[in-house]
């Protein structure tokens, strides 16, 4: 093989995930790099492969390493980039040694493995043909009531991975943004011995998750209806028909919030603007 840089897939769960493909180039690369050595060691146990050729390449490592990596692939060794499990660069190191390889025109191939994005996806019998992937959302502040009114006003499916300890904070925080009939599934543990999916809607979610916040976790929220693409004056003249019909203004707002799939904070601040 002449100098690349190869992205080689790993389990993200079971081990038997690990293809044929990925142990035969683990087995050929003269480095790899990974998130941490101990992790990626106990995977090379399990194949034969030496644990000398494993470099360490993380968010803190991976800006003074890309230039040493880059170095070895342009004089012709093959380095392959694997992270803790799934598939590099996807919320995991790699994004930008992939593209300084690409900048300075070095061959770079992939070996496809499991990723918890697309094993979430397909389990959760939301629409999979169009989708985007939000990783994690951020954590406070303006950033993450921007990200949750983008997942609320998305038509398309949206992918979201979350911690164990945020999953009732961000399952809220969703139910509010989107409307808590939005519906939404949960992965758990996929590909391990207590994997579960679970379907329903945002609201149910939040109870269900005060006692399953355990292991791996990725949400699958469904997209907005084209309901939810209703413009202000539109949502307002819906408000004026719940209250001419009778509705208190909570009622109001919950019925519209529902009816249209919005954002029950955007709903309220309508009715206040009224
Ligand atoms: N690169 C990985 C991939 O391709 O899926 C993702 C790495 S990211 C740091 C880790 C997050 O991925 C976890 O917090 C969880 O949201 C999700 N994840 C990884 N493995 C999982 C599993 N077996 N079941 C459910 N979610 C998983």
């Amino acid at each position: 093989m002449s100098g690349k840089l190869v992205l080689v897939g790993t389990p993200i769960g079971n081990l038997g995930d690990l293809s044929p493909r990925a142990v035969e180039v683990l087995t050929v690369a003269d480095l790899i790099a990974c998130e941490d050595t101990r992790r990626t060691g106990r995977l090379l146990q399990l194949t034969g492969i030496p644990k000398t050729k494993l470099v360490t390449v993380n968010d803190h490592t991976e800006f003074d390493e890309i230039e040493r990596l880059l170095g070895e692939v342009a004089a012709g060794r093959v380095v392959a980039l694997v992270s803790d499990a799934g598939m590099p660069a996807i919320s995991d190191p790699g994004e930008r040694l992939v593209a300084a390889a690409a900048d300075a025109g070095l061959q770079i191939d992939v070996v496809p493995g499991p990723t918890a994005m697309t094993s979430a996806l397909v389990l959760s019998g939301l629409p999979s043909v169009r989708f985007c992937f939000e990783g994690f959302l951020p954590r406070k502040g303006r950033d993450r009531t921007e990200r949750l009114a983008v997942v609320a006003n998305e038509p398309r499916t949206t992918v979201l991975y979350e911690a164990p300890h945020r999953l009732v904070r961000t399952l809220t925080d969703l139910a509010e943004a989107c409307g808590g009939g939005r519906k939404v599934a949960v992965a758990r543990e996929l590909t391990k011995m207590h994997e579960e999916m679970w379907r329903g809607t945002l609201d149910d979610a939040v109870v269900w998750a005060a006692d399953h916040a355990l292991g791996e976790l990725v949400l699958v929220v469904a997209g907005a209806s084209p309901a939810a693409a209703a413009t202000d004056a539109e949502l307002q003249a819906a408000l004026s028909v719940e209250l001419e019909a009778g509705a208190t203004r909570r009622d109001a707002v919950d019925a519209v919030t529902e009816a249209f799939s919005v954002s029950r904070r955007h709903v309220y601040q309508l009715m206040l603007d009224l």
